[in-house]
């Protein structure tokens, strides 16, 4: 208990280095674990039940198979059974979860901040990942994704607030925060779509947001949809520009914009 409590600066080189190194470990585990959601998700398939097969010939991947970022170097990109190509999106995602969580603890210790919040950061890119991913490949982003971030949020800073450190009133604002979020999104989306004609900010995007703001703050949460949407009106008319259409007709999947500018807003705020 002792250790999550310190600030990480109170620590030695020696331990700073080990954390780092089990916060990039972890932060890649999980992100394999991202690979099957980001996989099995929108087919509606269980990602807990089933155990991990190669989706080419039903190959029951075995855990030494399964180790993140070395077992795809080591099998060559290639199934070990059928020889069939593994997409290289499997050690991107777990090298990029790994190194953003590695970010995150730095950040951490930038910023002085408690050492538990390496637990919301890492579920707010675990999330994020996954979310970009699908959104950009399925259009969608699955309500597991963005109710399991609300739910964790609350859960988080309800523990935090109330048995740690002893503050009601923080945790009177978080909750009112998310409520206001998820009024304003709410309208924002409605109104969006009774105007435009055009399904701009979805209702997944707006869960997606709430699930940020309820897993860091309401501060994080605005720039997040500032920066997201900076970047999504350059890459528009950069798209538009390649392909000479008109930035009206264009249906570009916010999602992937929303997971980067969280994670940004994250890291720097
Ligand atoms: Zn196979």
């Amino acid at each position: 208990m002792d250790i999550i409590l310190k600030k990480m600066w109170e620590y030695d080189t020696m331990p700073y280095i080990f954390w780092a190194a089990v916060v990039f470990w972890l932060g890649c585990c999980f992100a394999s674990f991202l690979n099957v959601c980001i996989w099995r998700m929108p087919l509606g398939e269980s990602v807990v039940n089933v155990p991990s097969h190669c989706p080419k010939c039903n190959h029951r991947i075995r855990w030494f198979e399964n180790i993140p970022l070395f077992s795809f170097l080591c099998l060559k990109a290639k199934c070990s059974s059928c020889k069939q190509p593994i997409s290289w999106r499997y050690f991107i995602v777990e090298l990029t979860g790994g190194l953003l969580t590695l970010l995150a603890y730095f950040k951490i210790t930038w910023a002085s901040e408690y050492f538990y919040m390496i637990i919301p950061y890492t579920i707010i890119i675990m999330i994020a990942l996954s979310s970009a991913f699908i959104d950009f490949e399925h259009r969608i982003i699955p309500n597991q994704l963005t109710y399991f971030g609300i739910i964790c949020g609350i859960i988080f800073y309800t523990v935090i607030n109330l048995l740690v450190q002893n503050q009601w009133k923080y945790l009177i604002f978080h909750i009112s925060s998310i409520v206001l979020t998820a009024i304003f999104l709410y309208l924002f989306h409605y109104f969006g779509e009774k105007l435009f004609k055009q399904d701009a900010f979805g209702l997944g995007d707006v869960k997606f947001m709430i699930a940020i703001v309820a897993l860091s703050n309401i501060i994080i949460g605005v720039y997040a949809l500032f920066i997201a949407s900076l970047l999504g009106v350059i890459a528009g008319v950069i798209i538009a520009r390649m392909q000479k259409k008109s930035i009206h007709k264009m249906t570009i999947p916010f999602g992937p914009f929303l997971a980067i500018g969280s994670i940004i807003a994250m890291l720097i705020i």
